[in-house]
């Protein structure tokens, strides 16, 4: 098994629903300003909206006004980097490293010290405060 926590996609479907199963096991994308953590900021911690692994802590999100929720890291060793060559572009896609569920992209024009930003579906992740 390559992950941590695998499951048959129809068991994923059916806990994830529609929406979430699109976007975490399809490697859908939500539309931008639609998701419901892009502009909160609130202090905790973004865990994976699949498996419950933690993914993101709120000290790391700002604003990218790019209209997805944005991080300048993520927790160490909890994201899974996979080269992307869809729709034209070579990007660099980042899933959970314990489930493999889709989260978003990264990219290397971040405006902190990081020089990093990690884009990622509101849908991808659930957050829980501290
Ligand atoms: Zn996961």
């Amino acid at each position: 098994m390559k992950y941590p926590v695998e499951k048959s996609e129809s068991q994923w479907k059916e806990e994830l629903g529609p929406d979430r199963y699109r976007i975490l096991r399809q490697k859908g994308t939500e539309f931008p300003h639609s998701g419901q953590y892009n502009l909160h900021y609130a202090k905790g911690t973004y865990c994976c909206g699949a498996c419950g692994e933690p993914l993101f802590e709120s000290n790391s999100k700002f604003d990218a006004h790019c209209g997805w929720p944005s991080f300048d890291e993520s927790i160490p060793g909890k994201v899974e980097y996979i080269q992307d060559r869809t729709h034209g572009m070579i990007r660099t896609e980042i899933v959970c490293a314990n489930c493999g569920s889709h989260l978003g992209h990264v990219f290397d024009d971040g405006p902190t010290d990081t020089g990093q930003r990690y884009c990622v579906n509101s849908l991808s992740i659930d957050f829980k405060d501290e």
